[in-house]
């Protein structure tokens, strides 16, 4: 027998936007993917602006399931814990969502697997690719990168220290956004060191944090 995959939803999408019936569908889709350990302002604010500056339906921040190229680096914090942090993130956002499709599908996760899936959901959209510049300097390190790059428009956006080269060859569109000085590292130190994290990330986001005891133990 052959088996037809059920399509799965990708992602929390703004109410009505996978609906089939719904006139709202979704046709400039960003993907802006992470690990999310945990998620900060610098990833919202990023999210928002590029939405703003490309009129973007949705930026969808897409949680990797099995960040391959972090495995071995550090422990990395449950892929459910993380996405309830992003979904905590962007609960009553406007246009931005929470993606699961990465988790749905389980094992290591590849953008080029991501955009070939929201494509067949949403059959004509344009699909923007959204990284930092630390993430972009590296994209020819990624799975079928080439992919990447036809399947999609590359978004980079500058992260706070010394500016990084760009691999040529690829069209890269640049936004700017405020540079905020924030990373996921530097919070799961603060945790464990007992400092504060008000304000690097939103308040939601901090109950789930604590609520799940996260990022307490000495690594
Ligand atoms: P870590 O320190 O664990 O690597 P991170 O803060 O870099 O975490 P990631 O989940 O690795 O966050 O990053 C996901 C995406 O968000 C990447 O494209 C990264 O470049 C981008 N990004 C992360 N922090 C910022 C920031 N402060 N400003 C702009 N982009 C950011
Ligand atoms: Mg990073």
């Amino acid at each position: 027998m052959v088996r037809v995959p059920v399509p799965q939803p990708i992602a929390t999408l703004p109410a009505g936007v996978m609906h089939l019936h719904s006139p709202i569908v979704p046709q400039r889709i960003g993907l802006f993917g992470g690990t999310f350990d945990p998620p900060h302002v610098g990833h919202l604010v990023t999210a928002v602006n590029v939405r703003h500056a490309l009129q973007l339906d949705v930026v969808i921040l897409m949680v990797a399931n099995v960040p391959w190229q972090k495995v071995g680096t550090r422990p990395i914090t449950d892929a459910h814990a993380r996405l309830a942090m992003v979904e905590a993130a962007v609960a009553d956002v406007d246009g931005l969502s929470a993606g699961r499709a990465e988790i749905d599908h389980g094992g290591h996760s590849y953008t080029a697997d991501t955009l070939e899936f929201l494509s067949q959901q949403h059959p004509g959209a344009s699909l923007f690719t959204i990284v930092g510049d630390d993430a972009a300097s590296k994209i020819e390190s990624w799975e079928r990168y080439e992919e990447v790059a036809t399947r999609s428009t590359l978004v980079v956006v500058d992260r706070p220290g010394d500016p990084v080269e760009l691999p040529a060859g690829f069209g890269w569109e640049r936004v700017e956004v405020p540079r905020l000085d924030v990373s996921s590292t530097d919070l799961r130190d603060r945790c464990r060191d007992g400092r504060p994290l008000d304000y690097l990330v939103t308040e939601p986001v901090l109950e789930v944090i604590r609520s799940r005891a996260l990022y307490e133990e000495a690594q």
